[in-house]
């Protein structure tokens, strides 16, 4: 049984499939103009460890993630850049799915693209304008006319004159100063009639070229693959307002029933107490914390390590302290395997989605993990047990027993997505910074300066770095 916080009611509820044969689950995905940052991975990882949870748990999942390859953002790169949207959309996308890879992210059962659904999004607004819920304004455009629609704020529980102000402050008033047509400031747009920016980018429609607005391409793939009303939807927390209220608006005006049943909201990643932003260099990609030594499954690690209802502080010291965690956890695996007398890579023989019927030591990180998916109280948990596990390695443990506490291990593992001694397989990239500081405690060392080579020494440290030396070199490791 798993229990998750849903947005819409305020509680806890046991996530159960309404159908019976699969849970639906639909998450928005990346927007691809440029490589997906580690804050949109806390997102998507943490829908990758409740998909996970419920594998393991029997719920049978059935996951659609999206692409976003047509908006604002896409359009005015691409342009940019000189490439073709399609061409300019695909290259990030390819990026996203390696870094997905690496990050050891599990692929949606169906990623549709909003390029691809023109024709059911087209749909689904001439239902909203020949029922009244959408207006079509004089250059063309369609918008989404909130007043018509009872339930509008539900999700975030606004009231009128709170909509009014987060409107605003959510750029509906400011970045569509040219929608001039707008009856109210809360209305959406559906259908942006083709404008010269736009270049060569644009559809047909009954009310002209142009293309839809942003919101209702989820509206339209989750419709079109999961039905009218799916089990849970998902998103980080800047999504609630106001993409999701109005993903509910325009879906339930057309079907007249709920949406989703429930709705899995993940706070976001924080860089050293702040929010991340391009302007003020603190945005990391995963090429970037490569860059720094770490693998992609410590990142991994580090991103699912704090609970998803809290926002979590990215630091490098974090990265380093997720990179310790997470040898402590290959050791005690190492000492155990041992101990069977099997080796490093017969783990992976461990680790699946079958939940054993005898838990071990780690009962009690089931039991976080399915409890409104609290990865930081079980991988504490998964510490404690570990910690009696080890006393018990060293006082000499049965084969049976190593066994069970082995699956117990995997299962978590697998439900955690941790893939376990990946970092020995990788080559670490050594920065180029730290490279050039060991050239120069080097030289140092060799013209006898001790104390120059000593303070390199110390600030190749600091940074997480360690020189080791040889008679006539020196090699490089990450600390
Ligand atoms: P985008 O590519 O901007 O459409 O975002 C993809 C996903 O990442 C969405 O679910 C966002 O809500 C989520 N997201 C964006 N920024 C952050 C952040 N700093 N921390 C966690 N999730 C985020
Ligand atoms: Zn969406």
């Amino acid at each position: 049984m798993i229990h998750l916080y849903d947005t819409l009611s305020r509680t806890i509820k046991e996530l159960t499939s309404s159908d019976g044969k699969s849970f639906k689950c639909y998450c928005c995905g990346p927007t691809v103009y440029g490589p997906a940052h580690i804050g949109n991975f806390r997102t998507f990882l943490l829908q990758d460890v409740l998909r996970r949870t419920m594998e393991i748990d029997g719920l049978n999942p059935y996951s659609v993630r999206n692409i976003t390859d047509v908006d604002d953002k896409t359009i005015r790169q691409s342009r940019e850049d000189g490439i073709s949207l399609i061409n300019f959309t695909q290259k990030w996308t390819e990026l996203f799915h390696k870094d997905c890879e690496e990050l050891n992210i599990l692929q949606p059962n169906v990623e549709p693209k909003a390029t691809e659904h023109i024709e059911e999004q087209i749909n689904l607004i001439t239902q909203l304008v020949e029922n009244n819920y959408a207006y079509v304004a004089s250059d063309g455009s369609v918008y989404f006319k909130v007043s018509s629609f009872s339930d509008y704020g539900k999700l975030t529980k606004l009231d009128k004159r709170e909509l009014q102000t987060q409107t605003e402050t959510s750029g509906g008033a400011t970045n569509f100063s040219d929608e001039y047509d707008r009856e109210s400031v809360a209305d959406f747009v559906l259908w942006k009639s083709r404008k010269p920016d736009d270049g060569d980018v644009f559809w047909v429609s009954p009310w002209g070229e142009g293309r839809p607005g942003w919101h209702l391409e989820c509206s339209a793939m989750s419709m079109r693959y999961l039905g009218e009303t799916f089990d849970l939807h998902g998103g980080g927390i800047d999504l609630c307002f106001p993409h999701h209220e109005n993903e509910i608006a325009q879906s339930e005006a057309v079907s007249g029933k709920p949406f989703a049943h429930h709705w899995f909201h993940t706070a976001h990643l924080m860089v050293d107490g702040g929010k991340m932003s391009k302007s003020l260099g603190n945005l990391y990609t995963l090429e970037d914390i490569k860059d720094k030594g770490f693998s992609a499954m410590v990142l991994r690690y580090l991103l699912i390590s704090g609970h998803y209802r809290q926002p979590l502080n990215f630091t490098l010291d974090s990265l380093h302290a997720a990179k310790s965690a997470l040898n402590k956890i290959e050791k005690s695996v190492r000492d155990l395997l041992k101990n069977i007398g099997s080796k490093e890579s017969e783990f992976q023989k461990f680790v699946n989605s079958e939940r054993p019927k005898d838990l071990g030591f780690f009962e009690k990180a089931w039991e976080s993990i399915s409890h409104d998916l609290n990865t930081a109280s079980c991988l504490g948990q998964i510490f404690s047990g570990l910690k009696i596990l080890d006393a018990k390695i060293f006082a000499g443990i049965s084969e049976s027993d190593a066994i069970i506490q082995l699956k117990a291990l995997g299962s978590l593992m697998y439900a955690l997505g941790l893939n376990l001694f990946a970092e020995e397989k990788i080559k670490i990239r050594i920065p180029e910074e730290i490279k050039q500081l060991a050239e120069k405690r080097w030289q140092a060392k060799k013209s006898r300066d001790f104390s120059t080579a000593d303070t390199l020494r110390d600030e190749i440290q600091s940074k997480g770095w360690k020189i080791l030396d040889t008679s006539e070199s020196y090699t490089i490791e990450a600390l």
